[in-house]
Order: structure tokens, then C-alpha cells, then sequence
């Protein structure tokens, strides 16, 4: 059985009185969904404070990037060694506002992944498809090739200990969600893609989908069966609206 994960996403936004605020707020709904593995991802300067207010909960930590070296003149950048340090878990790598935004290609995508894993820590893959490519029918290439970039680099065994997030780019940040029917469409597909190298990967892995998930949209994608859990961006940052997305997941 594959866990229900909700992965906050709070990209560039918050604030010291923010984090304490909602992290406060976040540890009851996620105590009582027990099931529900919960995760936030605060910007890295407030992973520390974040790291020290999560203590004795059962929310994970969660970073939005990473570099692929560990040290070195590499200015601006975190490395996955350093995340360890501050209680990391999950890394999000490929977004696809760091693919637009930062002209992140798919085999720099597969090296932060595989940077990511090196230190133990556990890889959120990130894939979607734009509008323009959702129009042409070309979605399942799309996801197909991103998947692939990283299998041909890291392997299909290094997916088994990964996360995958399926997030149409057309439904990021535009309050447009994909209909439970067509993100169950396409997590089928990704699935059927990896069990044709791996069953047990394919079988394993949750896949989680992302694109203006909110809570009373969060209850019909959980129900399909190849959904195990959402990658919330802007619901992420109201405390009520990120607790009814985990409740729905319990
Ligand atoms: P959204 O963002 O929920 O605001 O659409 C999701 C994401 O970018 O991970």
C-alpha cells in the first residue's frame, strides 16, 4: 500500500512570524491524519527555524531545489549535503518553475536527482506538460521523456526510492485543476510506462499530483488509484485550506 503524502510547496513567500505561524497551526490536522505523511517546504533560509519548530511532530521537512555539488565556488547555491544537516527529507527537483524560470533541461534535472539521492535524502520529481503541449495531445511524451532522462541516469532501482509529482504546468498557480479523471489518466499511463521496466518500481512509487489542489478538490483526486497525494502550492500558505487537504488524505 502506497502512503498518502501532501507536500506543501511554499516557493518564494513567507516570513520568521509566517513559518512559526503556520507550522503551529499545521501540527494538530496532521497529528490527527495520522496516516497522512505530511511535509512543508519553507524557502531555505527558514529551514533551520522550520527544522526547530516542527520538532516532536509528525510533519516531514522538505527543500525546493537543490545544487548538484556538495561544496565549492558555486555562489548562491544549497547543496543536499546541507540540507541533511537541518533535517531534510525530501528535495523537489525538474519544478517546472525552475525548468522555465531557470532554463533547467532535463539531464541537469536527473543530476540534481541523482545528487539528491547521494545523500540519502529522497528526490520529488517534478513533471508536467504546458498548455500548448496538453492541446497537442503530447502530454504522455512529455512525461515520458522527463521519466526517462532520469532513468537513463540514475537507473529505474533509483525511482524505487523517489517521489514522483505530475503537475500539468497549465494547472499550476492558474486555479484550472485537472479533473480527477485526467490526472488518473495520465498517473496510469507514467505507471504503466515504469512497470514495463520495473513492476515492483511502478508499484511502489507514489505519485503525487500538483496544480491548484485545494480542500474541496483535494477529496476526488485522492479516491483515484494511481493518485497518492498532492504537491500544494498556494493552498500550502492558508493553514485552514492546507489542514483540509491532509484531512482529505486521511
Ligand atoms: P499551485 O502550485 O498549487 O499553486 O498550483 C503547485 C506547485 O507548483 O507545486
Amino acid at each position: 500500500m502506497r502512503q498518502t503524502l501532501v507536500m506543501g510547496n511554499w516557493k518564494l513567500n513567507g516570513s520568521k512570524v509566517m513559518v512559526s505561524e503556520l507550522i503551529s497551526a499545521l501540527k494538530a490536522p496532521a497529528a490527527e491524519a495520522a496516516n497522512v505523511a505530511v511535509t512543508v517546504c519553507p524557502p531555505v533560509l527558514f529551514l533551520a527555524q522550520a527544522e526547530t519548530e516542527l520538532a516532536g511532530s509528525n510533519i516531514a521537512l522538505g527543500a525546493q531545489d537543490a545544487d548538484v555539488n556538495t561544496s565549492g565556488a558555486f555562489t548562491g547555491e544549497n547543496s543536499p549535503a546541507m540540507y541533511r544537516e537541518f533535517g531534510v527529507k525530501y528535495v523537489l527537483v525538474g519544478h517546472s518553475e525552475r525548468r522555465t524560470l531557470h532554463g533547467e533541461s532535463d539531464a541537469m534535472v536527473a543530476a540534481k536527482f541523482a545528487a539528491v539521492q547521494e545523500q540519502q535524502l529522497v528526490p520529488v520529481l517534478c513533471i508536467g506538460e504546458t498548455l500548448e503541449q496538453f492541446e497537442a495531445g503530447d502530454t504522455q511524451s512529455v512525461v515520458e521523456r522527463q521519466l526517462q532522462a532520469v532513468i537513463e541516469q540514475c537507473g529505474i532501482a533509483a525511482l524505487g526510492k523517489a517521489v514522483i509529482a505530475y503537475e500539468p504546468v497549465w494547472a499550476i498557480g492558474t486555479g484550472k485543476t485537472a479533473t480527477p479523471e485526467i490526472a488518473q489518466s495520465v498517473h496510469s499511463a507514467i505507471r504503466a510506462f515504469l512497470a514495463k521496466q520495473d513492476a515492483d518500481v511502478a508499484a511502489g512509487v507514489q505519485i503525487l499530483y500538483g496544480g491548484s489542489v485545494k480542500g474541496d478538490s483535494a477529496a476526488g483526486l485522492f479516491a483515484m488509484a494511481d493518485i497518492d497525494g498532492a504537491l500544494v502550492g498556494g493552498a500550502a500558505l492558508n493553514a485552514d485550506e492546507f489542514a483540509a487537504i491532509i484531512k482529505a488524505g486521511a
